[in-house]
């Protein structure tokens, strides 16, 4: 119809501009090429009919790489995923599932799961999985799991060279065990990664994908660091057992620790009180133990502390009886029956045999005086808080008595009193406005810019200067003084924030920290609606920092209260971040804007102890939740450099300004920066 080729190319080219006539289809060809072919219909000027143009475009290459980007986009949510679980989990089991959990469900696989290698067995012990796993492990074949030289299992290779298999292609007949088992779970390509602890591949992450291909050389990067993650984990996690115990036992002496000896006072407390029997506390003072420890030396000192505790350990029979507490301090807990009928001759004859005991230490002998304080339950106390502290102040008391034994008595406890006349003055304080906001700054680590500041609470007491807050915050809390101190605290730092501001000063936000007590408090959210109600420019200055913990103690209303505070413009932070027990899968549902690394995190970042992996990753973690990362307690040149390294956005810390008054923060950072 149309003689002049280029007429018809042209009519043809209109004819598929025309979308409304074309019919459009994606073909898989059998030799794996995809095609997309469009046809129309072709209508002569006449308009009649004459037949149909077909057009052909191979899309093969389009369409693999947007799979591509497509599987390295899960990929990188995977490695996100599971770096916010190293931070979080702290049990192997856990972690293990949680990773299998996270890899298969944002990584689209088929099913993953982690195998840990039994050498002497010979074997590879699976631990954990997740997807479409169905029978897998009970149909598959031994040699799935074998380690042994001759087997043809991919994961016993995996472990034997450390190196990570693929097997990507079944089609080309190389993928021999269980092909028609993985095939028939919708599987068409996988990868065995190994996990490498120290330099022992110590188990194995298997990854299984319905797209044959999957795993390409991009990928099994991001892949191999994932498995890096996985086995910095497990090592993070086998060190974080050795802390564990130092949680609860003395490292030199193997004695239970304080927090230990209270649980297990605790516990004889309870059977006491169902057997109404009574049991003592006696807390022990080694006397001129300091002289030996100087004149002999450390060495010495410690030999004779764990003589010592072998000594008590024979001497009441027990070692589940007894506690070091700190250097020479010991304790001991006697029920009723190790007392016999009279506590105060048992502990007499205890002290009587302890002096006339021989230790040896440098082929010297050396008699071990000591001095004991003692309470009884139930007639001292009915805790073992207020048992222990009563046994403190009789040991106090021996001091100055010169008596080597003593009973607790009413008198000896003048804290109470204490406590007493400091309530008082602290509500004189809030009277007579004795508290002051101290102001730290915060800079951003890459224009080296004031960004905000943290406010700071001090008393000034007109007696003995300021006072720190962790001095007088827990007595505010435990009289219900925090709530009207928290909201001085709140309005000062919006008047000086709206001063600054109405001096065009620059508009630096600052943060006040908020007690757990407040937070829970019904009436917090009209508090703070009342404290930005002042001004319309005040909301926008203000940042609230949130303890970690108190934000995971209930989730529910926290994520309720914090949305209602940023529907409100005011910004919130959650502070002493790594110190709490944050889950994983809340902490991206957390509305909040800012995190700020734990000051305990930034100490262990340059001293070699693994500190700087853990921060890497929280501010990835971070960063991966939208989060901006501020450091706390930054000292040294070195954190600072390391943090700019790890993209850490702010900073507070030492280095730059210790808090400082309202007064010399505005001289000093506001007036000096406009
Ligand atoms: P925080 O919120 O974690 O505050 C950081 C603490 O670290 C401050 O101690 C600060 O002076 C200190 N700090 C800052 N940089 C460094 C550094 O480089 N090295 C070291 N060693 N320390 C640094 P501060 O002022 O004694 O406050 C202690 C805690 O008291 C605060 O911990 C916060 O939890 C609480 N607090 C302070 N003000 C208030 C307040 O107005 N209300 C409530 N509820 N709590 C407050
Ligand atoms: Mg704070
Ligand atoms: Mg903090």
């Amino acid at each position: 119809k149309f003689a002049e080729p280029a007429a018809a190319a042209e009519r043809m080219r209109e004819l598929m501009e025309d979308r409304a006539q074309t019919a459009r289809e994606e073909l898989l060809l059998k030799d794996g090429r995809i095609i997309d072919r469009y046809s129309a219909p072709i209508m002569g000027p006449d308009g009649k009919y004459y037949g149909r143009v077909w057009y052909f475009r191979d899309i093969t290459e389009r369409k693999t790489s947007e799979a591509r980007i497509l599987g390295l986009n899960r990929v990188y949510a995977v490695l996100s995923g599971i770096n916010a679980l190293i931070v979080h989990v702290h049990d192997r089991d856990e972690l293990f599932r949680e990773a299998c959990r996270v890899t298969v469900e944002a990584g689209a696989f088929k099913m993953a799961w982690i195998g840990l290698v039994d050498m002497a067995a010979g074997y590879i012990r699976p631990v954990a999985s997740a997807g479409n796993v169905g029978d897998f492990f009970e149909v598959a074949p031994p040699e799935v799991f074998e380690i042994g030289e001759t087997t043809i299992g991919r994961a016993g290779r995996a472990v034997r060279n450390m190196k990570p298999e693929v097997s990507n292609d079944f089609g080309k007949g190389k993928q021999k065990l269980m092909r028609k088992g993985l095939e028939d779970r919708g599987i068409h390509s996988f990868a065995i990664i190994p996990l490498i602890v120290g330099d022992k591949a110590i188990g194995v992450f298997a990854l299984y994908s319905a797209r044959a291909g999957y795993f390409d050389e991009e990928e099994m990067r991001l892949l191999q660091n994932l498995a890096g993650d996985i086995s910095f984990a497990i090592d993070h996690i086998e060190k974080q057992d050795k802390l564990n115990y130092l949680a609860f036992y003395d490292e030199l002496t193997g004695l239970a620790n304080r927090n230990l000896f209270l649980d297990r006072v605790a516990q004889y407390i309870r059977s006491a009180k169902s057997r109404k029997s009574r049991l003592a506390v006696a807390l022990i003072d080694l006397e001129r133990f300091k002289n030996i420890n100087d004149s002999l030396g450390r060495q010495v000192g410690d030999a004779l502390l764990k003589q010592v505790a072998d000594w008590l350990t024979l001497s009441v029979g027990d070692a589940g009886l007894l506690a070091r507490l700190e250097a020479d301090h010991f304790a001991l807990v006697l029920p009723q029956e190790k007392l016999g009928g009279d506590a105060k001759e048992f502990l007499k004859q205890l002290m009587e045999s302890l002096l006339d005991h021989p230790f040896r230490l440098n082929d010297d002998v050396f008699r071990i005086a000591a001095k004991l304080g003692v309470a009884l339950f139930p007639d001292n106390g009915t805790e073992a808080e207020t048992l222990f502290r009563n046994a403190e102040a009789a040991l106090k008391k021996t001091k100055t008595s010169g008596e080597r034994y003593l009973f607790y008595t009413q008198q000896m406890t003048e804290t109470v009193a204490v406590k007493l006349t400091l309530e008082n003055q602290l509500r004189q304080a809030l009277d007579r406005e004795e508290f002051v906001l101290h102001y730290q700054p915060k800079i951003n680590l890459e224009s080296g810019e004031i960004t905000g500041a943290e406010a700071l609470i001090r008393w000034n007491d007109p007696n003995t200067g300021l006072v720190p807050p962790s001095r007088f915050i827990p007595i505010l809390e435990e009289t219900g003084l925090i709530y009207d101190v928290g909201r001085w605290a709140l309005r000062q730092a919006v008047k000086d924030y709206l001063r600054w501001q109405a001096a065009g000063l620059p508009a630096v936000r600052v943060a006040v920290n908020v007690s757990p007590l407040q937070l829970r408090n019904g009436d917090f959210i009209s508090d703070i609606e009342q404290v930005i109600g002042v001004d319309a420019k005040a909301a926008a200055g203000l940042e609230l920092e949130i303890t970690e913990s108190v934000i995971m103690e209930d989730i529910k209303h926290s994520i309720s209260l914090l949305s209602a505070l940023r529907t409100m413009g005011i910004t919130v932070a959650i502070d002493d971040f790594g110190t709490g027990f944050s889950s994983l899968s809340y902490l991206a549902k957390l509305p909040v804007d800012n995190l700020k690394i734990d000051r305990s995190f930034i100490i262990e970042m340059n001293n070699g102890s693994g500190g700087l992996e853990l921060v890497t990753t929280i501010i990835n973690l971070a960063h991966s939740l939208k989060l901006k990362v501020i450091a706390e307690g930054v000292e040294t040149e070195e954190q600072l450099r390391l943090l700019r390294q790890l993209n850490c956005e702010e900073m507070q810390g030492y280095f730059f300004s210790a808090p400082v008054s309202a007064d010399i923060f505005e001289k000093k950072f506001l007036l000096a920066r406009s």
